[in-house]
């Protein structure tokens, strides 16, 4: 946590805040400085949004996908394009609203054509928002969305067959990683699969 946050920590009393509005606005604080952030190649490359990423500020479960499309630049809301409403639907399917939970993704800005991000672009967003974003917010349980939100957290090469569905437990939480929804829209055969995952992230999350 750098200067920033201890300084509003201590000098605006945010310690006595309830912890939704104490986080809401840690996680404004980390934003404020980059909605324009020309840290990685991203930034350059004709994004209109950074992305940052929307829900409770104190979920017990994150979602991290890969990194926003089309829809979600021009709007600068994560996963409400076609991937998006898949998500939300199987998230309600288990009487869970959006807005319980956390999604973000491993990069902020649109790639363009929607190419993977490299592993440099995820490295640096990474270290600059997503992982402020999950000391901020203290998730439960982090699921996520296909390859490369599970081989940017890792850092590692990841096969996401062999590893969807089994829980990494990780120093206070667990991570849980399931497939991209863009997969399941393009492999309707995997959806089982999918809802099943959601439902035990879900299970993981609140103990369920
Ligand atoms: N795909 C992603 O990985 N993230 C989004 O926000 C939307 C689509």
């Amino acid at each position: 946590m750098n200067q920033i946050f201890i300084h509003h920590l201590f000098f605006y009393g945010l310690h006595s805040m309830d912890p939704q509005s104490y986080k809401k606005t840690l996680l404004d604080t980390l934003y404020a400085p980059y909605v324009h952030c020309v840290a990685c190649p991203l930034g350059t490359l004709g994004r209109n949004s950074v992305v940052f990423g929307e829900g409770n500020p104190d979920a017990r479960l994150m979602f991290i996908g890969e990194g926003p499309g089309a829809d979600e630049d021009m709007q600068n809301r994560p996963f409400i394009g076609r991937s998006g409403r898949l998500l939300t639907a199987t998230l309600e399917k288990f009487n869970i609203s959006r807005k319980e939970v956390y999604i973000t993704n491993i990069v902020k800005c649109r790639p363009p054509n929607n190419r993977k991000p490299t592993e440099q672009e995820s490295t640096i967003c990474k270290n600059i928002l997503l992982l402020n974003q999950i000391k901020i917010i203290r998730p439960t349980v982090i699921c996520t969305l296909g390859s490369s939100a599970l081989a940017g957290l890792l850092q590692k090469e990841v096969k996401i067959t062999q590893m969807r569905g089994i829980p990494i437990p990780a120093k206070t939480l667990v991570i849980f990683p399931t497939y991209h929804p863009a997969y399941i829209l393009r492999n309707a055969r995997e959806l089982n699969t999918f809802c099943d995952d959601i439902d035990t992230a879900i299970k993981l999350a609140y103990k369920k």
